[in-house]
């Protein structure tokens, strides 16, 4: 499997640094899975971020610190109760994906277009940002779309191709607001795909005009 496409460098660094949102990072963990050269990428990251902090000034303590400290150790400990894995199994299918997101719970899946179906999958905290499956019959024409926020792809089976290429297998494409694709499936195999998406889909031209109400994206 050769990667072709990766996660802009920003995006490995707000990863580093967890600032992305519970959706998002999915999204970039999926890649990193798959992906030797954005891991390596994405721990060199986090060694640099320690370094900085190492070499800060240190701060003078606040003269209660050790008060405050003691008084904390006085409090009972609040464990977080391990989540339970769903254990549904309704992941286990999906060819490519990783390990970890297949112990989260999945929505059955549902039509969206003409050879294209969606399945929510539920993740086990709050997020902006929606995850799913999409898959895609061979040689399906994507509807023409645009979106309101940010969104990222990962191919785990299958190929598309729009305007900036080929993706297959492990790549990553991310899209915003100012883009419009025209995704075009390959012809041998299905072609599912783990998204992240920020904001609402928007369909373009008179199909998706047509089916934008029922599809609610
Ligand atoms: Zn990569």
């Amino acid at each position: 499997m050769s990667i072709q496409h990766h996660p802009l460098d920003e995006l490995l660094t707000a990863f580093a640094a967890g600032t992305l949102d519970l959706g998002q990072h999915v999204a970039v963990a999926t890649h990193l899975t798959q992906c030797a050269r954005c891991r390596d990428a994405t721990q060199l990251m986090e060694h640099v971020g320690g370094a900085v902090l190492a070499s800060l000034p240190p701060t003078p303590m606040s003269g209660d610190a050790l008060t405050r400290v003691q008084a904390r150790l006085r409090e009972p400990i609040a464990y977080e109760t391990p989540r339970e894995e769903p254990g549904s199994g309704a992941l286990d299918d999906i060819p490519g994906l990783p390990a970890f997101v297949r112990r989260y719970s999945a929505a059955p899946w549902k039509w969206i277009a003409p050879g294209v179906r969606l399945r929510p999958i539920q993740l086990p905290a709050v997020s902006g940002t929606r995850v799913f499956l999409l898959k895609s019959r061979p040689n399906t024409r994507m509807l023409e779309h645009t979106h309101t926020g940010m969104e990222m792809t990962c191919v785990l089976t299958g190929c598309f191709s729009h305007e900036a290429g080929h993706y297959g297998p492990g790549d990553f494409d991310l899209g915003d607001d100012s883009m419009r694709h025209n995704v075009m499936v390959g012809p041998a195999e299905d072609c599912i795909c783990l998204v992240a998406m920020h904001g609402a889909l928007r369909m373009a031209g008179f199909i998706g005009h047509l089916i934008q109400p029922f599809v609610r994206l």
